[in-house]
């Protein structure tokens, strides 16, 4: 199952009654672009989401695979896919949300140029996390039943990846770390969690994988550390919140005289960590 994203703008109405995607085979030079020929990837259940004019304007999902036919208005072949259209009440104005959706267009194959105005072509591709984020903006005002599911789809899916991710990054702390929890040094691998110092909503995607974004630690103190009650300052000693110092029964080992071998490429993220996660005082 994937998202698709389709420039149909004045061809909107004529395809959106019959229920259908429509494009050419070829341009008028003869060759074959990648946002014609991207039509033979669909699939049915495909999520599509139909762009004209500025604005998403309905929701689709794919019914049949594409096949050639010929136009009754044209005199040449063309691809077609029957789809389900889902009309929005409320259209997403692209332009009105540049600034959030500009940060994960792709440079290659993306279907709106720099500033949110759409590019030439069809068919283009719609990676998970743009879905996401194009559901919930349309999610906010509309109510509907294919959005209600394709939003599922997609977190279920992000959250798919993002272990697999998790995974590999695991693996790469545990050897920063020599396999233990850096603050008990604890050594038993199914308890030991990679903790993002600065948050995986906050990264780029550089920092999501960097090893240094991160600390190897029990559940005890990763949930510590994630919730924000206790941090490090940048000579690794721990800070710990007055939630935790006044809990009653005393919550063990932790304590401000604990100190972690931290790497100097973690202390970025360490300072992220204390400004804006953790709930304590600052360090001085
Ligand atoms: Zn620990």
């Amino acid at each position: 199952m994937n998202f698709y994203i389709v420039l149909q703008n004045e061809s909107f109405d004529d395809q959106y009654k019959p229920g259908y995607l429509q494009c050419p085979q070829k341009d008028s030079l003869g060759n074959i672009p990648h946002y014609f020929s991207r039509m033979i990837n669909l699939k049915k259940g495909d999520y599509i989401f139909h762009y004209a004019n500025g604005s998403i304007l309905a929701i689709g999902r794919v019914k049949s695979s594409t096949y050639v036919t010929q136009d009754e208005s044209q005199n040449y072949p063309v691809f077609r896919t029957l789809v389900d259209y889902d009309l929005l009440s409320y259209p997403l104005h692209i332009r009105s949300h540049w600034e959030e959706i500009s940060n994960l267009i792709p440079i290659e194959y993306s279907p709106f140029q720099k500033g949110g105005r759409d590019n030439n072509g069809y068919l283009y591709p719609c990676d998970d996390y743009l879905a996401t984020l194009l559901l919930r903006k349309i999610g906010i005002k509309n109510e509907r039943k294919n959005l209600n599911k394709a939003l599922l789809v997609t977190e279920t899916k992000v959250e798919a990846q993002a272990r697999i991710g998790q995974s590999v990054y695991k693996k790469q702390l545990s050897e920063l770390w020599n396999h233990q929890c850096a603050i008990c040094k604890v050594n038993i691998p199914e308890i030991l969690k990679a903790s993002h110092a600065k948050p995986w909503k906050d990264c780029t995607d550089r920092e999501k994988i960097d090893p240094y974004n991160g600390l190897l630690l029990c559940s005890h103190h990763d949930s510590l550390f994630d919730s924000g009650l206790i941090s490090f300052d940048s000579s690794g000693y721990m800070l710990v919140s007055d939630t935790v110092s006044n809990a009653n029964p005393p919550i063990f080992d932790v304590s401000d005289s604990m100190n972690i071998k931290i790497f100097n490429e973690n202390l970025k993220y360490l300072l992220w960590h204390q400004s804006y996660v953790y709930k304590g005082n600052k360090s001085p």
